[in-house]
């Protein structure tokens, strides 16, 4: 298959790489259709590293994806070919203690597509991920909008945490596509008021046009 590789500072080269194969029985194989870009794959792309994680050539990054499922492991009843599926990047192991106490983010053998030392990523034909990684999109969602599952859920689980905004006042402080996903889930869990700021103006009419209340540029005041 053809893979999108890093293989230097500011080069990418496409080439062909073995396809991925069903080695376990929760395993699916997916065609990957839409690969958003992360902040993180922009700082792998120009300075080949994220403090200690540093990239080895050739290395494929990627992380956020949507696809459609081509094949599935003997022990995968919930998926089957032809499904649409947004993928979560974060495999975890299931058996440490982190796993054992439903704190699988913090797996202690965590392997996240497209981080050095971890996995290759998603920038590729096909991908083979556990099912548990796998969700299934419904009501012919766009593949792009499905490879946006992954950081909106950031912003999702950050609202989440916060513990209910509904009728209450808040601000964003950085209106990139984690602060907008921060804000369209605030909206959507019924926040009262956004006020978001950043500095870079062309983000502040992405926030104004999702919802914030007001907006204002450090720069400009
Ligand atoms: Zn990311
Ligand atoms: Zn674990």
């Amino acid at each position: 298959m053809k893979s999108a590789l890093l293989v230097g500072k500011r080069k990418i080269e496409v080439r062909d790489v073995p396809d991925p194969l069903i080695q376990n029985r929760n395993d699916v194989l997916i065609q990957i259709k839409a690969v958003g870009i992360c902040g993180s794959d922009v700082h792998y792309y120009v300075h080949g590293r994220i403090g200690t994680q540093v990239v080895s050539y050739p290395y494929r990054v990627g992380h956020e994806c949507a696809g459609v499922v081509l094949e599935t492991g003997a022990g995968v009843n919930e998926l089957k070919k032809g499904d649409i599926v947004a993928i979560d990047p974060a495999i975890s192991c299931g058996h440490c203690d982190q796993c054992r106490s439903n704190r699988a983010n913090t797996c202690r053998y965590l392997r996240f597509l497209g981080t050095p030392g971890q996995g290759e990523g998603c920038l590729c034909e096909r991908l083979v991920m556990p099912a548990q990684c796998c969700y299934k999109v419904h009501g012919g969602t766009a593949f792009e909008l499905a490879a946006f599952v992954e950081p909106l859920s950031i912003g999702i689980y950050s609202v989440k945490l916060y513990g209910g905004v509904s009728g209450k006042r808040g601000a964003i402080l950085g209106c990139g596509p984690i602060g907008l996903s921060v804000l369209i889930s605030a909206r959507a869990y019924g926040i009262e008021r956004i006020y978001a700021t950043d500095k870079i103006q062309s983000r502040l009419k992405h926030a104004s046009h999702l919802g914030a209340d007001w907006v204002g540029n450090p720069l400009n005041s």
